[in-house]
C-alpha cells in the first residue's frame, strides 16, 4: 500500500487552520474536481476523493484530533475503506456547495434540505433531477447549387423519445409506488461503531436507484425505461449561403430528457461536396474557361454557366491574354446573413491544341511567319531569339 498523503497537505492549510480555513479551502478544492464537472476525468475523480477524505476528517473535531495525535492510524472508516460517495451526501456539505450551485445553476439551496437538489445533483445522471436531454449531432452532405439556392431536406435522426404509452414514467397503469426496500428514502443507512467512533454509512438504495419510488407495472412498450428509441423524419432548412462546416441549430430535437427534462437540441453540420466547375472561397466563385488562341485574339463571346442554373454571356475582348480573370458581381455564393451574393470569376485559359490536320499546320507557319515580321506586338524584342518553324 502506498504511503497516504498529510490531510492538512492535500487541503494546502496549516495544521493549526481554522475549520473555516479548511471550509474555504475544501470548497474550492470540490469545485474544481468535483466529478459532475470532470466527467471522465480519472485523475479528477481520484484528487476529489483525496480532498473528501481529508476534508471528513479535518471538518470533524474528534476525528481531526485523533488524526493529529494518531496520524491516518487514528482515523477508522470501516472495513470498505473511505466511502467518497456518500460523503457527498451528508447534509452539512450542502452550504459548502452552497454557491457551487449558484455557480451552476443561478440558485442555491432551500429547497427542504434532505432529497432536495443537493441530492439529485450527486446521484449519477439519469436519476430524478430533472435532466435536458443529449444534444445529437447530424452531419449532412449537400451539393454546392443547394448551399446556394437553400434547400428543404428530409433527414431521419435516430434518437430517445418520451415513451408515449407511459408518458416517461416507465409505468403501465399503477404508476409508482414507495421503494419497499428504503421506505422512499432512496438511501440505505447502516450505523457500525468503530474503534473511536460511530460511523454512519449512507448508500444509495439499489432497487429503486435512490429515487424512493419503484415501477408498480414497468410500461411493456419501453422496458420501463420511460423512454424509447426512435427513428425520426424530419424536414430541415438549410438557408442559402451555407458552407462546409455551419452548424445549424434544430431546437428541442435532440433526445428525450430525463424525468420531466427538456429535449436537447439538434445540430446539424453542413459539408458541401467539391463541385466539379466552380470553387468557392467565401462568397466568391472561380472557374476556368478553356478558350482557343483565336478566340482570345479576335475576341469572342463565350457563355458561362452559373451555380444558379442560367448562363451568362462572357464578351472576350480582343487581344486577351489567356488567364485573365472576368468578375461577374452578384453571380457568387449568397451571404448567409442576407447581405447580398459574392462574385462569380471566370478565368479565360487558352489550349494549345495537341494534334494539327496537315493544313491547320500549315495556316499557323502562314500566321507564324507573317507575325515574326510584324512590330505590332511588345514581344518583339531584340533579345528576343526566336527559333524559326
Ligand atoms: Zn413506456
Ligand atoms: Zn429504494
Amino acid at each position: 500500500m502506498t504511503e497516504k498523503k498529510d490531510y492538512y497537505e492535500i487541503l494546502g492549510v496549516d495544521r493549526n487552520a481554522s475549520e473555516e480555513e479548511i471550509k474555504r479551502a475544501y470548497r474550492r478544492l470540490a469545485k474544481k474536481y468535483h466529478p459532475d464537472l470532470n466527467k471522465n476525468d480519472k485523475v479528477a475523480e481520484e484528487r476529489f476523493k483525496e480532498i473528501s477524505e481529508a476534508y471528513e476528517v479535518l471538518s470533524d473535531p474528534d476525528k481531526r484530533a485523533n488524526y493529529d495525535r494518531f496520524g491516518h492510524a487514528g482515523v477508522d472508516f470501516g472495513p470498505g475503506g473511505f466511502d467518497w460517495s456518500k460523503f457527498t451526501r451528508y447534509s452539512d456539505i450542502e452550504d459548502i456547495f452552497g454557491d457551487l450551485f449558484k455557480d451552476l445553476f443561478g440558485f442555491g439551496f432551500g429547497r427542504g434540505g434532505r432529497g432536495g437538489l443537493f441530492d439529485d445533483f450527486f446521484r449519477t445522471a439519469g436519476e430524478r433531477y430533472p435532466e435536458r436531454g443529449r444534444d445529437i449531432v447530424y452531419e449532412l452532405e449537400i451539393e454546392l447549387e443547394e448551399a446556394a439556392k437553400g434547400i428543404e431536406k428530409e433527414i431521419e435522426v435516430r434518437k430517445d423519445e418520451i415513451c408515449h404509452d407511459c408518458k416517461g414514467t416507465g409505468a403501465s397503469g399503477g404508476g409508482l409506488k414507495t421503494c419497499p426496500a428504503c421506505g422512499g428514502t432512496g438511501q440505505l443507512k447502516r450505523i457500525q461503531r468503530q474503534g473511536f467512533a460511530q460511523f454512519v454509512s449512507i448508500t444509495t438504495c439499489p432497487q429503486c436507484r435512490g429515487r424512493g419510488k419503484v415501477i408498480e407495472n414497468p410500461c411493456t412498450t419501453c422496458n420501463g425505461m420511460g423512454k424509447v428509441g426512435v427513428k425520426r423524419r424530419l424536414s430541415v432548412r438549410i438557408p442559402p449561403g451555407v458552407d462546409t462546416g455551419s452548424r445549424l441549430r434544430i431546437p428541442g430535437e435532440g433526445e428525450a430528457g430525463e424525468w420531466g427534462g427538456p429535449p436537447g437540441d439538434l445540430y446539424l453540420i453542413i459539408r458541401v461536396k467539391e463541385h466539379e466547375i466552380f470553387r468557392r472561397e467565401g462568397r466568391d466563385l472561380y472557374c476556368d474557361v478553356p478558350v482557343r488562341f483565336a478566340q482570345v485574339a479576335l475576341g469572342d463571346e463565350v457563355e458561362v454557366p452559373t451555380i444558379y442554373g442560367d448562363k451568362v454571356k462572357l464578351r472576350i475582348p480582343p487581344g486577351t491574354q489567356s488567364g485573365t480573370t472576368f468578375r461577374f458581381r452578384n453571380l457568387g455564393m449568397p451571404d448567409l446573413k442576407g447581405h447580398g451574393r459574392g462574385s462569380l470569376m471566370v478565368r479565360v485559359n487558352v489550349v494549345t491544341p495537341k494534334k494539327l490536320s496537315k493544313r491547320q499546320k500549315e495556316l499557323l507557319r502562314e500566321f507564324d511567319r507573317e507575325e515574326e515580321h510584324s512590330t505590332r506586338n511588345s514581344y518583339h524584342q531584340p533579345f528576343w531569339r526566336r527559333r524559326k518553324i
